[in-house]
Parts: C-alpha cells; sequence; structure tokens
C-alpha cells in the first residue's frame, strides 16, 4: 500500500536530482483511473502563455496492488513528463526528449507498461472492473485540460451522479467520444448510456437502437 507521502518522498528525492522543486505541485490519487497508472495534467495560461502543471494523479489501485517498482516507476514517468513542462516549456509526450528526462531520473523510457499481474491483483481486489481484460495500462501523455472543459466535466458528473438523464447522456457520450480532457473509456461510457435510455431520455434511446442495430447486422 503506498500513499501520497510516499509518492511526496519520491517527489523530494527527484527534486534532489532535478533541481526543480515541486513542493506546490497538486498530488492527489484517482479511484476513478482504471485504464491509466498516472497523468501529469497541465494547461496553458492565457495571459502568460506559460504552460502550468495543473496536477499529478497517480491511480489508486496501483497504489493498492502496485510492487514498490511499479508505483516507483509510474512516479518518475509522470515526474519526467511535468520536469519537461516546467523546466523546458514543454509538453513533449513521449518523444526523444522526454525519453531521456525519464532515463536519466530512473523510469522505464516508454508509453505503456505490461502490467498483466497487476492488473489481475487489482481485479481479484475488486479496485478494478472485471471488464478491463487488456494487459497494456497506458501512462496517459501530458494532456491540456482547459479550465472551462474541466468544470464542464465536473457538471456533467455531478448531474450524472444525481440521476439526471441528461448528465447520464452526456457523460456516456464524453466517455464515448473523448474530449473536455477525458481520457475515452468506451465500455463505461456505454453503461452510461444505457442508464441514460432506462431514464427515458431520447437521445440515448436512439443511440442504444442504433448499437443494437449494429450488432444485428
Ligand atoms: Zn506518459
Amino acid at each position: 500500500m503506498f500513499t501520497l507521502s510516499d509518492i511526496r518522498a519520491e517527489f523530494d528525492r527527484l527534486d534532489a536530482i532535478s533541481g526543480l522543486n515541486t513542493k506546490n505541485v497538486k498530488i492527489r490519487i484517482s479511484t476513478r483511473m482504471t485504464q491509466t497508472l498516472g497523468v501529469c495534467r497541465s494547461r496553458t495560461n492565457r495571459e502568460t502563455k506559460h504552460i502550468e502543471i495543473v496536477d499529478v494523479a497517480i491511480a489508486d489501485y496501483l497504489c493498492r496492488y502496485g510492487t514498490a517498482e511499479e508505483f516507483l516507476d509510474t512516479v518518475r514517468h509522470e515526474y519526467a513528463h511535468l520536469y519537461n513542462i516546467v523546466h523546458d516549456g514543454v509538453r513533449c509526450g513521449h518523444d526523444a526528449r522526454w525519453k531521456q528526462t525519464a532515463r536519466w531520473l530512473g523510469a522505464t523510457p516508454a508509453r505503456v507498461a505490461n502490467y498483466h499481474d497487476l492488473l489481475e491483483r487489482a481485479r481479484r481486489g475488486g479496485a478494478i472492473p472485471e471488464k478491463n481484460k487488456g494487459g497494456q495500462l497506458k501512462k496517459k501523455d501530458a494532456i491540456q485540460v482547459p479550465r472551462e472543459s474541466a468544470e464542464v466535466f465536473r457538471q456533467i458528473c455531478r448531474l450524472a451522479a444525481q440521476g439526471v438523464s441528461v448528465g447520464e447522456f452526456l457523460l456516456g457520450k464524453v466517455l464515448i467520444e473523448g474530449g473536455l480532457g477525458v481520457i475515452p473509456a468506451p465500455e463505461e461510457g456505454w453503461t452510461w448510456i444505457e442508464r441514460a435510455a432506462r431514464h427515458g431520455e431520447p437521445r440515448a434511446i436512439e443511440w442504444m437502437q442504433r448499437k443494437e442495430n449494429a450488432y444485428a447486422k
């Protein structure tokens, strides 16, 4: 079991290597991330045009079921993204520059990790859905989430959680199609469309019919 203070401790250790000061970077553990291990989110400040870090999130199931190696590799992976943004002022995805930073900081210079064992442990523990069959876990790119998009998504989630059918439909739509800074999760998206259809949302009913027709063919 790893905690926020373990992430913080590794960030402090990496600060000593890189010369950055990440004391004020928001770090969180996410229970919503079941397809990814970690993410470093950033946005462009509209006035200064500088890229700013929004936060770094590490998946809850990784903290609960990951080995020290899996956990630290992910923390360093996200720190490397953060370094490229803060020190170099660029989001460079997983290109040559990032790979160099990752190696320097002791992370595997790869976009994806094959953590079959971790998935198996997390599934058995009920931390991630049974349907996450894929063995490949993405360590997400440093994606940009505009402030407004993040707020719109929060509102959609709130409505969906309250059982409002329009909210359920919109959450399903955004999970299927992506957008608003959301990492697409189509299977989860369809469960929301189905729920919205049951609650009588006309667009959701239409989507379900189209889906069924597509399968019937
Ligand atoms: Zn990455």
